[in-house]
């Protein structure tokens, strides 16, 4: 059932009484066959106009769409939504108040006709039911679902008429924190059963980071970083990526050839990184905070000044001799004091550095 998506150079504005707003600006991307892949970025970054493009809602300026190889979208040619084959989940669920369970996925299914449905499209309906794991509930309205179970019956609907390509915008943020990990787990395991292509948009990178095949990371209408969610992580494309996918420190370093010297030694530099142009240059170091581990028996030290609480571990921000900061992750039984040096380690494979005119300076979520 799943499909192809090819976006190529496609470009998307807004005329209103303030102007011109371009969406999306001159964006590209691939998702194959079954993949699930996930947006990030930040509010009126262009997320939700891409997926209105894609569903075919809206009409983009140029650039064109293919789904499954096909042209849905390309100057003169719109294909109209319902054509598409593409299904979508809101952030609010968007359920029939006045419909069952079954009947609200039913409804697509029975071109709003319910009641009329027949024996296959009954039996859909349960199988989709019994996918998001709620068959029992197929009689309840929608004011008697939890917010979890509603969302997961939204995606029920959305899978009923087999769509080729899914779309989930912000499915989970109106929800609690801890139900939403859960449910970001659930709801891949659920897409992958379907073997449905699927975008999902975010603004929760752990929500991304549990659901993607691929992640991509939008400022201003441009994916500025596609890949998988661990090159994202630690290979971030640039400082700003860095900041917004995680949490983290940059530090200065000396870059020559393959390596980096920094306070804490010389670390290997990734690939990407590297500059033949430079023999040497001055630069920023980023290390995320599972980069840094704490060790008693090293020689490095580095000086406790905050403390975060997070559960199974505490994020330890440290300061360097020289005044900077790291953080690094320290399971919660090791509880240090304050304004007391701790002994440290890098356990890193690579590094990315960037231009020395970032700042060196310790970012977190919050
Ligand atoms: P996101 O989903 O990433 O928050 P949107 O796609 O909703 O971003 O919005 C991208 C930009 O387009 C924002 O500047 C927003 O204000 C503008 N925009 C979105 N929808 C409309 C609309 N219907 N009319 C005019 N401007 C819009
Ligand atoms: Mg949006």
């Amino acid at each position: 059932m799943a499909s192809r998506l090819q976006i190529d150079c496609l470009s998307l504005s807004y005329i209103g009484p303030q102007g011109l707003t371009k969406a999306v600006d001159n964006l590209s991307i691939d998702v194959g066959q079954g993949d699930i892949a996930c947006l990030v970025g930040p509010s009126g970054c262009g997320k939700s106009s891409l997926l209105r493009a894609i569903a075919g809602f809206v009409e983009p300026s140029t650039g064109r769409i293919l789904i499954d190889g096909h042209v849905v979208t390309e100057g003169s040619v719109c294909m109209p939504p319902e054509q598409r084959g593409v299904g979508m989940v809101f952030q609010d669920y968007a359920l029939f108040p006045h419909l069952t369970v079954e009947a609200n996925i039913l409804f697509g299914l029975t071109r709003g006709r319910p009641k009329e449905a027949t024996p296959a499209q009954g039996s859909r309906a349960r199988a989709m039911l019994e996918l998001v794991g709620l068959a029992d509930l197929h009689e309840r309205m929608p004011h008697e679902l939890s917010g979890g179970q509603a969302q997961r019956v939204a995606l029920a609907r959305a899978l009923a008429p087999e769509p080729q390509i899914i779309l989930l915008d912000e499915p989970f943020s109106s929800l609690d924190p801890s139900l939403r990990a859960r449910l970001a787990r659930e709801v891949r395991e659920i897409l992958k059963a379907a073997k449905t292509t699927a975008i999902v948009v975010t603004h929760d990178q752990t929500e991304a980071f549990t659901m993607a095949d691929q992640l991509g990371v939008m400022f201003e209408g441009r994916v500025v970083q596609w890949g998988s969610p661990y090159e994202v992580y630690h290979e971030p494309c640039s400082a700003d990526v860095a900041r917004f996918i995680g949490e983290g420190a940059l530090i200065s370093g000396r870059q020559c050839d393959h390596s980096v010297t920094t306070l804490l030694g010389s670390l290997p530099l990734a690939d990407c990184c590297c500059d033949e142009e430079y023999p040497e240059k001055l630069v920023r170091v980023l290390l995320r905070p599972d980069d840094v581990v704490h060790d008693d028996d090293s020689s490095l030290k580095a000086k406790v000044v905050q403390k975060n609480f997070r559960g199974a571990d505490f994020l330890y921000t440290l300061e360097l001799p020289n005044g900077e900061r790291i953080l690094s992750l320290v399971p919660s039984h090791h509880d240090h004091p304050l304004n007391e040096p701790i002994g440290i380690r890098l356990e890193v494979d690579h590094v990315v550095t960037f231009s020395q005119e970032e700042q060196p300076q310790a970012f977190k979520n919050n």
